[in-house]
Parts: C-alpha cells; structure tokens; sequence
C-alpha cells in the first residue's frame, strides 16, 4: 500500500499561487503535508457536497484518498465529472470484484529477485525506491504491491545495488515506486551516487507523477542532481488530460529541460476521463508546448478496483488510429499492454 512522504528540507524552485491554506513560501513538503486526504473534504472544496455524486463516493476507502491542493484549484467547482477529480475520487464500485481485475495484474511479485528490485526486461532494471505518492491514483496498477516487503532504507538498497552491479547488461536503471521523487533530494543524491559507481550504468530513468500534480517538487537540488549526474537522465511523466498541464507547470518544465533531461510522457487511457479522440489529441499538444513527447499511451492493467476506467482493446485501436490520422507522428505515443511474461511491452495498434 502506498503510504507516507519521507521528510526534506529543500527550498522550492516554484511557489504555488495563493491559497490560505498553502502559504506561498510553502515548500513542496509543507504542500504536501496540506493536500486533501478526506472526501468530505474534497467534495466541499468543489462545491459537491450536496451532489449525487456524494452518494457514490466510498468515505473510507482501503486505497485512502490524496490529492494535492495544486491539482484540486485544476479541478472545476460543481462538475462532479470533471476528469481530474475522477482520477482521484473513491467510489464505492471499486470494491465490487470484476472478473479478471486481480491484485497483481503484471505479475512482478515473479519478478522481485531481491526486495526493492523488479528485473523483467533486458538491460534494464526497476527499483522500488518508496511506496509514496503525492496523489493517489485510483487506476494505480501497484495500489496492492507489497511495499512493506519492500521497503528500503538507504542502507537496504544494497542488495539490489549488487544484483545491478553483477549483471553488466543491465544498462538502464529505472526509478520508481510509489513515486521516486517523493523521495528527498538528500535520498535521491545517495541512491544516484551509488548508482554512478557502477560502471555499466549508462541511463538513469526516473517515472513520476509528481511534477504533474506537485509543481513545486521540481525544486533547485533536484534540478542540480538531474544537471550534474554522469548519468543520462529521462523523465517519463505520467499526464493524462491537457488539463493537468497548467500554467503551474511551466516553469518547472522549462527548469527541468535546462538539465539536459530528456521528457517523456506515458497515458494510462481512461474510460470517462481521456478515451475521447479530441482530448487525446489536446493532450499531445499540450505536451508538445512544454518540451515533452508522447511516449506510451498503456491500456489499463486490470487491476482490482479499477475496472469501470477499462476499455475496450477495439476501441482504443480506433481511438489510436483516429489519432494517428490527426497528428504528426513524433505526436502519437505507442498503444501499449504489459504482458505479463513477455519481454517487452505489446503493441496492440494491431489487432
Ligand atoms: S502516482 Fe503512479 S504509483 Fe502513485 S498512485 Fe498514481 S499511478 Fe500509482
């Protein structure tokens, strides 16, 4: 289960616009410490107290619900479909079991040589550096993972570190969670240094959605960590609607490319929030207009609670196809599933 934020003393690069419960000299800590963690809560921010909508939310879900105050003022009062709020809201349907929605859709329990570690591709290896988020995603593929089994302190990473450091093939090293840069600097400038040693190393990826709904994380250090690294440095970031892309973040886009990072973009296609040909393709413009590139746009993982965000593979063909004809081809990210077992992603642009 994804749980609580480690603890930072970083300046932020970017302060947030005014809000009197998040201080313009907040950090991205104390905005942290400040997102909505109840649903009445949230609900009477939007104005959706009164709503039917109410009526379905789930008030104590297993998977809790967060959402930083940044991402909440994207959201528009009074819409109960408002396709940021959706991503992020409980609804009571998710506890209904749907056949074929499991716990572990990818299977990478199979995958965990050693706690921390996920080896499922050549050249490259996954570590799970925290089991924390900024925003809780309600289609999150690892909303059942086993963080507690592998929860690593700086120390603990060691065994993955060697796994890495005997396997002169793995190239590429990815850091995810959770969300790696709900890690602090000082954690990430560790675990980076020690990544550094290791000769083989070439790349160093980061998959994160927090500078999406937490402006202000990207913030002077990490900047500096990204600039200074000998490492090569992809930002995969996770958008799902051009609406995600405000004027908040622009300025930390534009900081985060002065670093020689490259930026990338993956889409988790959504029933109800992005499965609409229009909206994928504002989304690619929207990304395009802040130095970042369509990567992937993945169909849903069946993960349990999720299934009223799934699609059907058809119609995501259609949808990618339609796509395709609207827009240059450096615009269009790979339609993909993770297969468990295969050794790449599966593109299913073909049927
Ligand atoms: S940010 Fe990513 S890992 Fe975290 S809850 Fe959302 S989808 Fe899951």
């Amino acid at each position: 289960m994804l749980t609580e934020f480690s603890s930072g003393v970083d300046s932020p690069l970017i302060i947030s616009s005014s809000n009197q419960s998040e201080p313009g000299s907040a950090t991205w800590q104390q905005q942290l410490k400040a997102a909505v963690r109840s649903v009445p809560e949230l609900l009477q921010r939007l104005d959706l107290t009164g709503h039917p909508i109410a009526g379905r939310a789930d008030f104590e879900p297993q998977f809790p619900l967060r959402v930083p105050l940044s991402y909440v003022r994207r959201m528009t009062p009074g819409d109960p479909n408002d396709p940021l709020l959706l991503q992020v809201l409980p609804l009571t349907s998710e506890r209904q079991p749907s056949a074929g929605f499991v716990d572990d859709p990818l299977q990478e329990q199979a995958h965990n040589p050693v706690p921390g570690l996920v080896h499922k591709y050549q050249g490259r290896a996954l570590l799970i550096t925290t089991q924390a988020c900024a925003v809780h995603c309600r289609y999150c593929f690892r909303q059942h993972f086993p963080y507690a089994e592998n929860r690593l302190t700086a120390r603990q990473w060691q065994p993955a570190l060697d796994y890495v450091r005997e396997r002169p093939d793995i190239q590429e090293i990815i850091l995810s969670g959770g969300d790696p840069l709900s890690l602090d600097n000082k954690a990430l400038a560790e675990l980076i240094t020690a990544l550094e040693q290791i000769p083989h190393l070439k790349t160093l990826r980061l998959h994160s959605r927090t500078p999406i709904v937490l402006p202000a994380r990207i913030d002077a250090g990490l900047l500096d960590l990204l600039a200074t690294t000998r490492l090569n440095t992809v930002l995969v970031l996770h958008a799902n609607h051009a609406r995600e892309l405000n004027e908040e973040l622009h300025p930390a886009l534009a900081a985060l490319r002065t670093t020689g990072t490259v930026l990338l973009n993956q889409t988790v296609l959504l029933k109800g929030i992005n499965d609409q040909v229009d909206t994928l393709v504002d989304l690619s413009h929207a990304l395009f207009g802040q130095g970042v590139l369509p990567y992937y746009l993945h169909v849903l993982d069946p993960v349990a609670g999720a299934a009223h965000f799934d699609t059907a593979d058809e119609d995501a063909r259609q949808l990618w196809q339609q796509m395709q004809a609207q827009l240059p081809g450096y615009l269009v990210p790979r339609l993909v599933r993770e297969v468990p077992g295969d050794d790449h992603k599966r593109w299913i642009n073909k049927a």
